[in-house]
């Protein structure tokens, strides 16, 4: 069934698109797409390690979707089912101007159509932008966080400042933002820091999760040397803590354990050793209007072009539902001494962590 909304004025006075309202999205496979994740840059104020090389070629700025665009394609995703957007990048906060996004996009918080507004980040512009994601209705964030140490964090993160992300995480807590600590485990640099993160989190009343690294993008080495299994991670952790499993679910990959002794909950993502894709709710956008249909594979949806083209919402719709009957069964990551190519050549930063 399709319902078309009429076309309405904004606050200031400005006409919004005509959005085509249909049902909620299902791929091939019966799964519904619920959840949609926004690159909104491809840039970063970091250079981690497994994450991009050192000497990025970022996207033009003329290439990228301008604000009013990505509100406009949010929009769409919204009006079609999806209830989760998640704002990521590359670093969402290094923007120009972000925050005429959020606050934008709460409309659909106040309206009810959207449940929830969420965002990843690496945490070092939350002492400057905290307080307004909670005024614009941000209630829950990620933020990526592989080491405790101000050493090791420099060594990871190339350009990051370990002082700004717990002045980030501090800035998060004061404005009632609920934290989930996300950290790659890495062989040989953060393995036995942990148990450390885990106290660390679940001492504030954070989740954490545990993160497999993913052949994506060139980076500056070889990704077989930092790959660790969560496999390992677990049973070296039994030695420690005692883990149930716990049935929460964020219709994500994440799979959780409480951990008995903090009381706090701790999620693995392990895309190499076990595969998540059979309840896979979701779908990426990228800065510059192309929609991934898996992380995990190349085929992709312009959007841009449809958008451009028509001031009417119905064919950048139709194009979604195109999309959407592509989406694959699963990605097929593999880390393999054999290949020395990534499984998939865009960085984690272009399609959205
Ligand atoms: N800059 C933000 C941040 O770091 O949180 C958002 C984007 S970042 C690409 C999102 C998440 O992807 C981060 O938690 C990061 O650690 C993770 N990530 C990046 N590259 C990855 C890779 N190759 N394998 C696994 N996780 C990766
Ligand atoms: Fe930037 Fe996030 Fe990638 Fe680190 S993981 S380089 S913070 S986009």
């Amino acid at each position: 069934m399709t319902i078309l909304s009429p076309a309405s004025k904004t606050s200031d006075g400005k006409r919004r698109h005509r959005t085509t309202v249909t049902a909620p999205m299902q791929d091939p496979f019966g799964r519904h797409i619920s959840y949609l994740r926004v690159s909104v840059t491809d840039r970063c104020d970091f250079r981690c390690v497994y994450c991009m090389s050192e000497h990025m070629t970022f996207l033009p700025k003329k290439e990228l979707l301008s604000l009013e665009e990505l509100d406009r394609l949010c929009s769409v995703f919204i009006a079609k089912g999806v209830r989760t957007l998640r704002i990521t990048g590359g670093e969402p906060l290094v923007r120009k101007n972000i925050m005429a996004l959020f606050e934008g996009l709460g409309r659909h918080l106040k309206s009810g159509a959207l449940e929830e507004l969420t965002l990843t980040t690496n945490g070092s512009q939350l002492p400057k932008y905290a307080q307004q994601l909670r005024d614009a209705g941000v209630e829950r964030i990620n933020i990526s966080l592989d080491t405790l140490k101000p050493d090791l964090f420099k060594a990871i993160t190339r350009w990051g400042e370990f002082g700004d992300v717990m002045a980030g995480i501090e800035a998060a807590e004061k404005a009632g933002l609920k934290i989930k600590i996300n950290a790659v485990a890495l062989k040989g640099v953060n393995e036995h820091e942990i148990e450390d993160l885990i106290r660390f989190a679940h001492g504030r009343g954070a989740d954490l999760t545990l993160i497999e690294t993913m052949p994506l993008g060139d980076i500056d080495g070889d990704r077989t040397d930092q790959y660790l299994p969560l496999s390992i991670v677990r049973a070296r952790l039994m030695d420690t803590f005692t883990m149930t499993d716990n049935p929460y679910r964020t219709g994500g990959p994440a799979r959780y354990v409480t951990v008995e002794e903090t009381g706090g909950r701790l999620g693995f993502i392990t895309p190499l050793t076990h595969n998540f894709c059979e309840s896979c709710n979701r779908v990426r956008l990228t800065c510059t209007g192309t929609l991934f249909m898996c992380l995990g594979q190349e085929d992709a949806a312009d959007l841009r072009a449809p958008l451009r083209a028509s001031a009417d919402d119905a064919d950048v719709s139709r194009a979604i539902d195109a999309a959407i009957l592509r989406k694959p069964k699963g990605h097929d990551f593999i880390i393999d001494r054999r290949s020395a190519k990534p499984a998939v050549g865009r960085h984690m930063s272009v399609t959205g962590g």
